[in-house]
């Protein structure tokens, strides 16, 4: 197959361009760990956990307060978490919180 960048002519089912060394290929889509938004209780990271690793949200909260009690690591690691987590993106569809409401003009 032929680089899309470099145009040289590389072996069938090369991934990477030998010439340029250039991906040909999409990179895999990285299953992001994402806050939810809704339905949560602090900071959405236990939800977060549930919904990526496809685990009952009960059970991450319970191995929250788990470690919390016995010896409080959990607490660092939900913070760790809060801060290295990206919060999910809003739902397609969901008008921006700009243009919810609309802002008073001229009055006084
Ligand atoms: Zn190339």
């Amino acid at each position: 197959m032929n680089c899309p960048y470099c145009r040289t002519e590389n072996a069938p089912g090369a991934t990477r361009c030998a010439a340029c060394t250039s991906w040909m290929v999409a990179p895999h889509p990285i299953a992001e760990w994402t806050r939810a938004r809704s339905d949560r209780m602090i900071a959405g990271v236990a939800r977060g956990l549930a919904n990526r690793f496809g685990l009952p949200i009960a059970a991450v909260r319970v191995a929250f307060l788990l470690s919390v009690l016995l010896g409080g690591w959990g607490i660092l690691a939900y913070l760790a978490l809060w801060i290295a987590m990206p919060l999910e993106p809003p739902p397609a569809g969901a008008a921006p919180p700009a243009a919810a409401e609309p802002q008073p003009r001229g009055v006084a």
